[in-house]
């Protein structure tokens, strides 16, 4: 493998990448996706998807599975491995494993999604794992007849509460303002749902905890600026995420909240590296719009690598 050189390497296996990849295999493009963890990505992390158009509702670890195998049924290849850097170069860029090895590749699309953003309060790392965490659907199961509280108030906050309600006796959301960022269809669904409680307002200012985790929040009033303690078995994060910029080699513009500036094809300023999905500065953040910039990109990439070989220029759209 390490004398190959590859037309396109896709680091990130979430929607954006797996559609980059079928895509490109569909243009022909000798291709290597790059996954650190298991395919899907965040989607992995959602319990049920009911906005992905095609599937009034499916499980997020379905979706994913359908969606790596779409792209498995290209007879990708799929390398399961870190990369620790990104190096640019005139006419090939160098994709620096963890190894130390470099495989070399005329285009890249970086698909490496988001990480979710921390609160930053005393006891949040301290008890992560312990009452604290990321992901309902990871560990909701443990709060069976507990009660929890969200922090956030977009959809992952929403969508999130609205599932530990299923498990939980009591599910309160601390949102920091009056009112919900999350879609309108679960605002009324949150509202419907007689084990949540909205307090409005409010911000977590500490996480507290005994010998068994988590067992207590301090909560602010940002109104009248009271403190006060609310017990809860375990404490639900969900305030958006930071993109993974790790890999974005230097001299990619940043948006200032960290995403990568491209243009309508998904392109960096760096010829032959591209940027989609969570990564990309966008409007919103969905699984299709994900799916879509991966389409883009590799559709970009197919005719950057055609021109860069030499061949006669070829509009992408009927790649
Ligand atoms: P988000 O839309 O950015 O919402 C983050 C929420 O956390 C906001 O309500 C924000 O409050 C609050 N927040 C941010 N920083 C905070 C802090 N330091 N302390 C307290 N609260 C804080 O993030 P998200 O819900 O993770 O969603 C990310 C993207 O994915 C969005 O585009 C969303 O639409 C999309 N998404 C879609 C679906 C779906 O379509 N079903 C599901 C999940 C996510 P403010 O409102 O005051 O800013």
């Amino acid at each position: 493998m390490a004398d190959e050189v590859y037309d396109l390497i896709i680091i990130g296996g979430g929607p954006g990448g797996l559609s980059a990849a079928v895509y490109a295999k569909r243009a022909a493009l000798k291709t290597l996706l790059i996954e650190k963890g298991i395919p899907g990505g965040q989607v992995n992390l959602t319990d049920e998807v009911e906005n992905y158009l095609g599937f009034e509702r499916i499980s997020g670890a379905e979706l994913s599975m359908r969606f790596a195998d779409h792209a498995k049924s290209y007879g990708l290849e799929i390398l399961n491995t870190e990369v620790k850097a990104v190096e640019p170069g005139r006419d090939r860029h160098v994709i620096r494993l963890a190894d130390g090895s470099g495989l070399s590749t005329f285009a890249v699309i970086l698909a490496t999604g988001g990480s979710p953003r921390r609160l930053e309060v005393p006891g949040e790392d301290e008890l992560y794992g312990k009452g604290v965490s990321y992901c309902a659907t990871c560990d909701g199961f443990f709060f069976r007849n507990k009660t929890v509280l969200v922090v956030g108030g977009g959809d992952s906050a929403a969508e999130e509460a609205l599932y530990l309600a299923k498990l939980a006796d009591k599910v309160y959301i601390a949102h920091r303002r009056d009112a919900l960022r999350a879609s309108k269809i679960l605002q009324q669904r949150i509202q419907d749902e007689g084990k949540i409680e909205v307090l409005w307002n409010t911000v977590v200012t500490e996480i507290k905890a005994d010998e068994q985790g988590v067992n207590a929040v301090t909560l602010k009033d940002v109104v009248s600026g009271e403190h006060r303690d609310l017990p809860v078995d375990g404490v639900f994060i969900f305030i958006g995420f930071t993109p993974n910029t790790k890999l974005v080699p230097e001299g990619v513009e940043l948006a200032a909240d960290g995403s990568v500036i491209t243009d309508d094809k998904c392109a960096t300023g760096i010829a032959g590296i591209f940027a989609i999905g969570d990564l990309r500065k966008k409007f919103s953040r969905q699984i299709i719009l994900s799916a879509a910039d991966g389409c883009t990109a590799a559709l970009a990439a197919a005719l950057y690598v055609e021109n860069k070989k030499g061949a006669s220029g070829k509009d992408a759209c009927r790649v």
